[in-house]
């Protein structure tokens, strides 16, 4: 099947385009210049009202006629970290395109790809508009900070500040992380626990006069480790639960003395009917059960909370946390997705994300139906060969201009060649 016309005539500004930006390297909190080409790019194309919030976010509006959908396209600004360079075959941040025409670098799948597509996609419904095509809703265009640091710092501020602001709202919401081309419909949620245990300092050579810490921390290892991690729940689409240990440390940590606190990190992925403060609650009754059996045992545990800062120095206290999601499958806004997926020879299969995203905000808290979808290999995130095939980058804005349009029932398709 050929890509529609429209879009192969943006093709070649398109692959420039996720060239550029996938060449900044735009780690988590230092967006702005990645930020800055994304804004440049919407103001290039005419969007209505664009601009940087105060967070740094990217927000680029294409105004319909209020009677609705109104659709939010939600992409990231930011990258995990490359890694060992020794690990790649490509230069991380060189956005070589290889033999057989994939980009190759960090965030190309993951998910600059993705969102120089959004770009496009907003460029072509407004040529629809400019063509005298009614829009009946908003399209909202967005590409926020601070997706991968799992804290929604960056998408709510989005949504709970910057499109109330301009009275902006949405009746359904768009990711472009990579799915492989399913239809993501949720998550399990994600939250970080912190759990500390207190000893007594005492010199090494006679450890019996203190309190080791760490030593404390073996009972709640082996109860991770070896119970509540083999009795967590399944759910029948997102999957089984899990709890595992992903950091220690102890204090002071040196030589010659006992240390006195060990913390350690527990991830915890959890479905829909548990929550946050349920899980510190079974916690907290673990801890209890080993006090009970000895009592210098001393131990605490919580959600653990950082204080955040924007590139633009906005600041924050934000959670570990990602809220759990899961949309019906029988949805309309679905149901309509698919179609418009099929309609362009796409599969539209449904699944679900293994790691969180920001649906955890606007479908997880705000209650809005919210979709994943890109072509992206799902599998090559935060990997060293992450890629992102040129075919996909095409197909993706073909996706999400037939996603818009199916939406809004603009089915006139000479519109888009
Ligand atoms: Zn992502």
């Amino acid at each position: 099947m050929h890509a529609l016309k429209a879009v192969e005539a943006i093709k070649e500004d398109l692959i420039e385009f996720t060239q550029t930006i996938v060449k900044i390297p735009s780690l988590t909190g230092e967006e702005e210049k990645v930020a800055k080409v994304v804004l440049a790019k919407l103001q290039d194309f005419g969007v209505d009202e664009t601009w940087i919030d105060e967070i740094g976010n990217v927000i680029g509006v294409l105004r319909g006629q209020d009677r609705g959908p109104d659709i939010l396209l939600n992409g990231h600004l930011d990258v995990v970290p490359a890694g060992r360079l020794e690990s790649w075959r490509y230069d991380p941040f060189g956005a070589e395109i290889d033999a057989n025409g994939n980009i190759q670098g960090r965030g190309t799948a993951d998910m600059k790809g993705g969102l120089s597509a959004l770009v496009f996609a907003m460029k072509l419904i407004k040529d629809i508009r400019d063509r005298g095509v009614e829009l009946p809703g908003d399209v909202i265009f967005s590409a926020v900070v601070f997706e991968e640091a799992a804290e929604m710092f960056g998408m709510e501020y989005l949504c709970k500040k910057s499109l109330p602001s301009k009275e902006l709202s949405f009746d359904v919401c768009y990711l472009a992380e990579p799915t492989t081309g399913k239809v993501n419909l949720g998550h399990r949620g994600k939250v970080e626990l912190v759990v500390e245990t207190k000893g007594r300092t005492a010199h090494s050579s006679q450890p019996w006069r203190g309190i080791n810490a760490l030593e404390k921390m073996v009972p709640v290892l082996n109860q991770i480790f070896n119970k509540t991690g083999q009795e967590l729940p399944v759910h029948p689409d997102l999957g089984q639960c899990s709890i595992t240990v992903t950091n220690i440390v102890c204090k002071p940590g040196a030589l010659s003395i006992v240390p006195d606190e060990c913390e350690i990190s527990v991830d915890r992925r959890y479905v829909p009917d548990e929550t946050p403060d349920g899980i510190v609650a079974e916690f907290e009754e673990i801890l209890e059960e080993i006090s009970k059996a000895d009592p210098e045992f001393e131990a605490s545990v919580r959600v653990r909370t950082l204080l955040e800062k924007s590139y633009t120095g906005y600041m924050k206290e934000v959670q570990k946390h990602h809220p759990v999601w899961i949309v019906e499958r029988n949805h309309p806004f679905v149901q309509k997705t698919c179609q418009a997926l099929k309609r362009i020879g796409q599969q539209g299969d449904m699944g679900y994300f293994l790691g969180g995203v920001d649906g955890g905000m606007t479908a997880g808290l705000m209650g809005i139906p919210t979709i994943g979808y890109s072509g992206a290999d799902e599998n090559l995130a935060h990997t060293p060969e992450e890629n992102i095939p040129i075919k996909t980058l095409v197909e993706d804005t073909e996706a999400y201009v037939s996603i818009i349009c199916e939406l809004f029932d603009i089915h006139n398709r000479k519109l888009l060649r």
